[in-house]
């Protein structure tokens, strides 16, 4: 069973991947609002912790939902061998090797979860004033700001969060 464990774990690794992508595109949905958009960026850029309980579920090998995975399906999954029989006549290998999956797994998970939350959110920023259709930014300070010359805008004097 060892002679594949290299291969194994880069699958796992990949599937770790695969799945912290999915996980992410749960950031947002057509009905999130810009403001909300804009906090969860500025958490990014702050490293602020609460950013956590906005953020969609951490994948994970807990099992908490049915169609997740746990450390036996994903040995299954990533070996085709069966997990109780290798667990019974096989211990020691079966075990190793369930470690070593499960930690690939989570590396692949936190490779690119957090980074496309991220990728997702900067790029539903607004980029026009839904008033006056001028450019607008995000500031470092969490307002927007126009970025044209002043015009007859009602939010030119209200530029905020609130865009
Ligand atoms: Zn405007």
């Amino acid at each position: 069973m060892s002679i594949d464990v290299e291969v194994w774990r880069a699958q796992a690794r990949e599937l770790g991947r695969d799945h912290g992508k999915a996980a992410a595109s749960w950031v947002i949905d057509g009905n999130t609002d810009h403001e909300h958009i804009a906090r969860m960026v500025r958490m990014f850029d702050e490293g602020d912790p609460a950013l956590e309980q906005y953020l969609p579920g951490y994948p994970n090998l807990s099992g908490e939902w049915a169609d997740e995975l746990t450390p036996d399906r994903l040995f299954e999954q990533v070996t085709g061998l069966d997990a109780h029989a290798e667990a019974t006549f096989n211990q020691d290998a079966y075990q190793t090797v369930l470690e070593e999956l499960c930690g690939a797994y989570e590396d692949g998970v936190s490779e690119t979860f957090q980074t496309e939350c991220e990728r997702i959110l900067r790029a539903a920023l607004p980029t026009a004033c839904p008033d006056c259709g001028e450019p607008i930014s995000l500031q470092p300070s969490g307002w927007w700001t126009h970025d044209g010359m002043p015009g007859d805008c009602w939010r030119q004097s209200m530029d905020g969060p609130n865009v």
